[in-house]
């Protein structure tokens, strides 16, 4: 047993949503003591968030390991769109497309409804997607609308596919040039407000189950029996954490902690975050389709911040996986000079106010297809005791979950639940940024200035930004610590 650090309790009781460094304290040394739960998740991302909250509604008792914050890996690096899978309808992967428009339909109806808001795109019509090109464009949106009715998400949700004139489309995205336009073809799909947040919402609603939900615990070996854990936020000390059922829901980590069960073939993708008067103010999301590729665009998504989110590369990446992958020089003129196509006046370097790269957790296939063709699949692998769960995408997370929770939970453990559960957060004050900074610290498990700019607010995603609230930050942090 190891001695770790004990913050005064003034945390609620277990059944709240509410995440502070009291309970953290208070649960990660009760664990320490000897105590044991019935499943161990190692991950905080939004797979293992999920899996939290699978296992915990389902009546298991739950410790949540995350060897940095919530959402630290790849869901905070998202394009934060909850697809209809459209691209997987073009590969005729109709299962995964199914599978991402039914977890779409639950999303934005049931669980996050307050996280989730209806997106238009257009796609230009005329130079670079001609009549039959556009003709097919067509088809496969009308499949992946049929998909969303048959989902149960209605046309009030989600609009169905228009074809709009050159006009209409120039009224909602005015920076769209108007060289060769013949109209647009107008579709809709999930937005999500913050990834990172949506990460947190369902780890909060976890705790409201009972999930001892720790952050800044690494796992340093998994058994089948628990791990060895290190408290990298308190005195580092070490213990093992006993558990009936461990479940590796690590990312792209996870081929290194499942001692090579699980072979990830990483892909890596960058954004770009430019101020939206810089490409007229869009309402809409604009698709730029790559030459040579009739399923692959460049997007133009306007967010709720006043910034226009440019994207996306997907590139094979080799070598050790870093903590916070970079944007390259060559992938931000790729995204500029491929966003420029269709624009009046291409957005230069000097635009770009934000840029950030994360690294999808994929699956290896053992042909040496493009990793933009590969599969988007999910795998549950049980091995050496334990199940690892990869793949997929933030879209599918909570059907992860449920794959990987109905392949290790006990007869006696209830069915899955999730589907039908309403995440906390949908009540979250607003107010200035102190309010939300303190609520952060006494409700949100935020423990660090890098919890309260980078992923509780995602302020850090333009530098100019984050500077100008760090005072802020470390007055909320220190305001917690007195409380
Ligand atoms: C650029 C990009 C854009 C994307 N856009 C979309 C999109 O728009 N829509 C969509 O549905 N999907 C999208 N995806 C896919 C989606 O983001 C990922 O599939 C998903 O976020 C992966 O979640 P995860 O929980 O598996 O991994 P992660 O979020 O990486 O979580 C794994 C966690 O495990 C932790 N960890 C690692 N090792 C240990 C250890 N030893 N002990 C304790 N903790 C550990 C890490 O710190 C990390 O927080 C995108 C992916 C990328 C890269």
């Amino acid at each position: 047993m190891v001695s770790l650090r004990r913050d005064r309790d003034v945390s609620p009781p277990i059944g709240s949503d509410a995440l502070n460094a009291a309970r953290r304290a208070r649960e990660l040394q009760a664990l320490a003591d000897g105590e044991s739960v019935d499943v161990l998740v190692v991950g905080g991302g939004i797979v293992g968030a999920w899996c939290a909250l699978d296992a915990a509604s389902r009546g298991l008792s739950v410790a949540l390991v995350e060897r940095g914050d919530l959402a630290q890996g790849t869901s905070r690096w998202s394009s934060k769109l909850a697809h209809g899978g459209l691209r997987y309808l073009a590969h005729g992967d109709v299962g995964v497309a199914w599978e991402s428009a039914r977890e779409r339909a639950i999303l934005m109806d049931v669980s996050a409804p307050h996280l989730i808001r209806a997106l238009p795109f257009l796609i230009p019509l005329g130079g670079q997607v001609d009549r039959a090109a556009g003709a097919k464009l067509e088809a496969g949106i009308r499949l992946g609308d049929g998909l969303r009715a048959a989902a149960g998400t209605s046309r009030r949700r989600l609009p169905s596919l228009r074809r709009v004139s050159a006009k209409e489309a120039r009224r909602l995205a005015p920076g769209l040039s108007d060289r060769q336009l013949r109209g647009a073809l107008l579709h809709w799909d999930g937005q999500i407000e913050d990834d990172a947040r949506l990460v947190l919402d369902v780890a909060r609603t976890a705790a409201s189950y009972g999930a001892r939900i720790l952050t800044y615990v690494s796992a340093e070996r998994l058994h089948a029996d628990g791990a060895s854990v290190r408290d990298v936020h308190g005195d580092g000390g070490g213990f093992h954490l006993r558990a009936r059922r461990v479940v590796n829901a690590t990312g792209v980590w996870a081929g290194e902690l499942s001692g090579g069960a699980v072979r990830l073939r990483p892909s890596k993708g960058s954004h770009l975050l430019v101020p939206a008067a810089a490409l007229g103010e869009p309402r809409a999301a604009v698709n730029a389709p790559l030459p040579g590729s009739g399923t692959r665009f460049v997007f133009a998504v306007p967010r709720a911040d006043g910034l226009v989110m440019i994207g996306i590369t997907d590139a094979p990446y080799d070598g050790p996986i870093p903590d916070e992958p970079a944007v390259d020089p060559d992938e931000e003129a790729f995204l500029l000079a491929s966003i420029g196509r269709v624009l009046e006046r291409t957005p230069t370097r000097d635009d770009v106010v934000g840029r950030f790269a994360g690294l999808r957790p994929l699956l290896a296939s053992d042909d040496a297809s493009a990793t933009a063709d590969l599969s988007r699949r999910h795998a549950v692998v049980a091995h050496d005791g334990l199940v690892t769960v990869v793949g997929g995408k933030l879209t599918t997370a909570r059907r992860m979950a449920q794959d990987a929770l109905d392949r290790i939970a006990a007869a006696d453990a209830g069915p899955c639940a999730t589907h039908r559960i309403r995440l906390a957060g949908w009540d979250r004050p607003q107010g200035d940024l102190a309010t939300q900074l303190r609520f952060a610290t006494t409700h949100e498990l935020a423990l660090t200035v890098d919890d309260l700019l980078d992923r509780r607010t995602r302020l850090g995603l333009v530098p100019a930004r984050r500077d100008a609230a760090l005072d802020a930050a470390r007055a909320a942090l220190a305001t917690a610590a007195t409380a």
